[in-house]
């Protein structure tokens, strides 16, 4: 049994910090918690909040191997941008969810051509983080510690970049389901990133901002709703918004890819000849949506618009030898789209 003792004052940060080791007992493989409170009169012993969570990650067991993972996984340079992939962990989706729609025996064949194991997806998650001219930039901000066990890992990752998150500067989203969105808030329901201006298409912010979204979207997604919203509400008074084709920061331009979401945007990163888009989930993954671009996907909101919407990036990609970041691709998500008969293959470029 490991023992971990905090000294906290206050009891709404007490009740908050038992909910959080609750929260993450499987994640921290935690066998039994002790909480020994004590007010140490005349001494400040009170830990802030960001203390508090970094002693309890610093205390339990976390899972080395996914830390190593956490960073590094891809970078390049772009003139004088500095590029990396920071991975907020992975996701866990049944087949029957992500290919919603589809016939399941032409996804399952498709899956085992590119060499997928059987059973659910595992969707890694890359979040792209842009050092230049002064400006830390994040594109999306992970999941936070409320969508699933195995992703919200984007502080560790942070950490191990050596990038505390007061030294963000800028938060630009593609879209605001929960895996992109709601990593904009801490354990404590805080901002993360508490010195950010955060950039967000115009038509995106509007549709999940408008209260009317979660009665009209459909049921099972009127909890993504909800989520956005109350993180919307949060993120109001400091977000500034964007159009097509607009250069939201030097450098980097937003390049409209509508249906997966009604707002999405990507991002195209360009110096001289040598360009980078930054997908989002335009292109959601690199099996299924690069041998049958067109097909929608069940997390395609406006699947026929999706579809259309990533035939053209792939042929824009593939014919531009356009590097790509994919939010959902394997090996940091860094890479670029070939042509192979009538489909196309993703090549990872391992940071070369
Ligand atoms: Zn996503």
């Amino acid at each position: 049994m490991r023992r971990v003792f905090f000294v906290v004052k206050g009891t709404d940060l007490l009740r908050r910090a038992v909910l959080n080791l609750a929260k993450h007992r499987d994640l921290y493989k935690f066998t039994s918690v002790n909480m020994d409170v004590r007010d140490l009169e005349g001494k400040d012993m009170t830990l802030n909040r960001r203390e508090f969570v970094a002693g309890l990650v610093a205390s339990a067991s976390a899972p080395t191997a996914s830390l190593a993972k956490a960073v590094g996984s891809g970078q390049l340079t772009l003139g004088d941008m500095q590029v990396m992939t920071l991975s907020d962990g992975h996701l866990t989706l049944p087949r029957a969810m992500l290919f919603a729609g589809l016939e399941p025996d032409a996804v399952d064949q498709i899956l085992q051509s590119r060499g997928v194991p059987d059973g659910p997806i595992h969707p890694p998650i890359n979040v792209t983080l842009l050092r230049h001219a002064g400006r830390v930039v994040l594109f999306d901000a992970g999941s936070g510690p409320g969508f699933q066990n195995t992703a919200g890992q984007l502080t560790s990752a942070l950490d191990a970049a050596g990038v505390a998150p007061e030294e963000v500067s800028h938060v630009v989203f593609t879209h605001c389901h929960p895996d992109h969105l709601w990593g904009v808030l801490d354990d404590f329901d805080d901002p993360l990133f508490p010195n950010a201006e955060y950039l967000m298409g115009e038509a995106e912010w509007a549709y999940w901002f408008d209260p009317n979204t979660a009665s009209t979207i459909s049921g099972d997604r009127a909890s993504m709703a909800v989520g956005a919203r109350r993180r919307l509400e949060v993120m109001e008074e400091r977000l500034s918004r964007f159009k097509d084709g607009q250069e939201v920061l030097p450098g980097v331009a937003a390049h409209a890819s509508y249906g997966h979401t009604p707002g999405h945007m990507s991002f195209e990163l360009r110096d001289g000849q040598k360009s980078l888009l930054i997908g989002g989930d335009a292109i959601g993954n690199h099996h299924v949506s690069f041998a049958k671009p067109e097909w929608s996907i069940g997390t395609d909101q406006d699947g026929e618009l999706a579809g259309k919407t990533r035939a053209r990036l792939l042929d824009m990609l593939a014919h531009e030898q356009m590097q790509l970041i994919g939010y959902h691709f394997p090996d940091g998500g860094i890479g670029r789209v070939e042509a192979v008969q009538g489909a196309y293959r993703f090549v990872p470029s391992y940071g070369e």
